[in-house]
């Protein structure tokens, strides 16, 4: 039988924060059974180096975008650069990572709104499911598909911190959920808003290096870890975590259209 697997569908394998030891992440990463990871660029600059670590490993993917944080930075041209490179390669699944955030810039909500259109925009042109940010706009991001006449999309709301009723307006546009391992936390209550994502929805990340799953001393996260958040998943869901483990990496592969790496 195959051993328990995993997919880390969002992390930043190109922060700085990895660069003393990338090979000694990925190899623990390797060793927990996570076997396919996506690594997600902010920026033009950061999704080229992430099409560079996939040449480097083969069990990570690019996603190509410009984050809500850096959009007022965007030169012109870097929308359709970031087009021109998620659609050169095959490794480039997602154009993500894409969105709004309100929570560390209060600043620079048009140039947001502006790079978050052009984002879907493109990945509708070239076919590929988005990676959704959305930090302190909750409302407006609905408020935003609505406007925008958008009604369906493919691709994921990352790390999700919304409430139920935003979880079923994601859930019926068609999108995934993905829980990082701030769920882990103490101070986590959401549980209802886990249980209502329908196991077929339901992805699983790290953002590392962000957030740190609970009780580990390190404050850098990485892939590895995945295998927490999942844990809690199963304990919410009263699941076997193989089942979790199991439905998630097909969730991932599906949405990301990857290969199996067993076939
Ligand atoms: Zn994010
Ligand atoms: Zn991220």
């Amino acid at each position: 039988m195959r051993m328990e697997t995993y997919i880390d569908s969002h992390t930043h394998l190109h922060f700085e924060e990895f660069d003393r030891d990338r090979e000694a992440v990925m190899a623990r990463a390797r060793q927990a059974g996570v076997e396919q990871i996506i690594s997600l660029g902010t920026d033009l600059f950061s999704s080229r180096q992430n099409l560079q670590l996939t040449r480097q490993f083969p069990e990570v993917f690019a996603a190509a975008g410009i984050h809500p944080s850096e959009a007022h930075r965007a030169r012109p041209g870097d929308v359709e650069a970031v087009k021109t490179l998620a659609q050169s390669d095959p490794r480039v699944v997602a154009v993500g990572e894409i969105g709004l955030d309100f929570y560390w810039d209060s600043t620079y909500h048009r140039e947001q709104y502006e790079i978050f259109r052009e984002m879907l925009r493109i990945a509708g042109e070239i076919d590929k499911p988005v990676v959704i940010h959305n930090r302190a706009a909750q409302r407006e991001m609905e408020w935003f598909f609505q406007e925008a006449g958008i009604e369906t999309l493919d691709g994921v709301m990352h790390c999700f911190a919304g409430e139920v009723i935003d979880a079923r307006f994601y859930l019926e546009m068609g999108l995934h959920i993905s829980f990082t391992a701030n769920i882990t936390f103490r101070n986590f209550r959401a549980i209802d808003v886990i249980r209502c994502v329908p196991l077929e929805r339901l992805l699983l990340e790290t953002d590392s290096p962000y957030i740190a799953p609970a009780g580990t001393s390190e404050k850098r996260n990485e892939p590895a870890n995945v295998i927490r958040v999942a844990e809690k998943i199963a304990e919410i869901h009263r699941l076997p975590r193989e089942e979790i483990a199991r439905i998630t990496t097909e969730n991932a592969r599906r949405l990301f259209r990857l290969p199996d790496p067993a076939l």
